[in-house]
């Protein structure tokens, strides 16, 4: 439009140097990265990306990933993916509103209600995007979200995006999430916290989280990424062992990633719920719909989990050898926390780990606050006797155990 070109135009000329012709070459917009990278390496924060090959050294033992009950090399897993893909193709096509759900999206998301005992569920790309659409659909301008001091990054995100009042509450405090909301001046008011937390390992008090929630008109939302598959009777997860699950008043988040074996994120909760976050969630609307692989491997997952239910509490007996193996604090789930102190020997230890055949997580800040660089191990539901001597030895010669 004409109005458009006059704007164009005006665009331009401020944006011209005085005088005309090139601008002065300005200084390296990105020199001060290697500022930057001196400063992480002298605190012993580098990272290194330590691509795996496709066929891993057979003697490795993997208590670094996710994949705690094994799923995601399960051949009903991968079938179920490859089987989604030839029939729907590798994309998804187009956001979830547009083109990308499939009658598999609405069969994933009956499943995994059912599975976590919820009424409904509402699949998202990942467990990160699904908190961050569910929080910033709840909570807005004049609303409160008291948010545990070690929920998982994505939360935190969520929390920031929302431009909600956040009130951090000391880890596991129920008294604080008391306090803050008692503290009033809200519209409304959530609780959100992690059931099983990530980098620690240990549960939350969901029974009395949600008294206090309930007690104040709050909802209480739990993001099971490491409940789901691993907590509760066939690993229903955390809120329904705790007899939380068809609350009117709790929501759960869950990812695909870990347990499941692949990748995705779910939000559960009342059907209200489910209609609100296809409406206004920005991580549903404006983001690609999962891809019909990842879909079909969840789905795959799901009827293993139903078919096995004992790999749910194999796992969490694997998790409480590894906490007694090195003095950790004994496990809510699969996650084992060993707690060293300083990054530098939390990353000597690792290495030492796996350069004799065990890969460990390593955790430093920002992921852990300062001062607990950690040794993150994950159980696995497929560890066998003879793995657990191996690590035994492995654990004694890197001497990992915990301050
Ligand atoms: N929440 C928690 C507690 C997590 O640990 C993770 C994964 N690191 C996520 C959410 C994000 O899930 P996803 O990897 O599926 O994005």
């Amino acid at each position: 439009t004409p109005a458009g070109r006059e704007t164009d135009v005006s665009v331009a000329k401020t944006t011209s140097p005085p005088g005309g012709g090139r601008p002065a070459p300005a200084a390296d917009p990105l020199a001060w990265l290697a500022d930057n990278e001196r400063d992480r390496r002298a605190a012993g924060l580098r990272r290194a990306l330590r691509p795996r090959a496709a066929h891993p050294t057979p003697a490795l033992i993997d208590l670094a990933g996710n994949d705690y009950l094994g799923l995601g090399r399960h051949p009903a897993v991968v079938e179920g993916a490859a089987r989604a893909a030839r029939t729907w193709g590798a994309g998804s096509t187009g956001s979830r509103l547009v083109t990308g759900s499939t009658t598999l999206h609405e069969e994933l998301e009956q499943a995994l209600a059912g599975h976590v005992g919820f009424p409904a569920a509402l699949v998202f790309s990942s467990g990160y995007t699904a908190n961050l659409g569910c929080l910033t659909a709840l909570a807005g301008p004049g609303d409160l979200i008291v948010s545990d001091a070690l929920n998982h990054a994505s939360i935190v995100d969520a929390c920031r995006l929302s431009r909600a009042t956040v009130a951090i509450t000391p880890h596991g405090d129920v008294d604080a999430v008391h306090a803050a909301l008692a503290a009033g001046g809200w519209r409304r008011a959530l609780v959100v916290t992690e059931s099983v937390f990530s980098a620690d390992g240990d549960a939350a008090p969901l029974a009395r989280l949600h008294a206090t929630a309930r007690a104040h008109g709050a909802l209480l939302v739990v993001d099971e990424a490491h409940g789901l598959g691993v907590v509760g009777p066939g690993g229903r997860g955390a809120l329904w062992a705790a007899g939380l699950a068809s609350e009117p008043d709790v929501v759960a988040t869950v990812t695909l990633s870990k347990a499941l074996g692949g990748l995705g994120g779910a939000v559960l909760g009342p059907v209200a719920l489910r209609d609100h976050l296809v409406d206004t969630a920005r991580t549903f609307i404006f983001d690609t719909g999962l891809a019909p692989a990842n879909v079909g491997a969840a789905l795959g997952a799901l009827t293993v989990l139903r078919e096995q239910p004992e790999l749910a509490a194999a796992v969490r007996a694997r998790a409480a050898q590894l906490a007694a193996l090195t003095g950790a604090p004994a496990p809510a789930a699969a996650v084992v926390s060993v707690v060293i102190g300083d990054p530098e020997p939390a990353v000597a230890a690792a290495a030492a780990c796996l350069a004799r055949g065990v890969a460990v997580g390593c955790f430093r800040p920002p992921t852990v606050p300062a001062g607990t660089s950690r040794l993150r191990l994950t159980a696995r539901a497929d560890l066998t006797d003879a793995d657990l001597r191996v690590v035994t030895e492995v654990f004694a010669a890197a001497q990992v155990r915990a301050r």
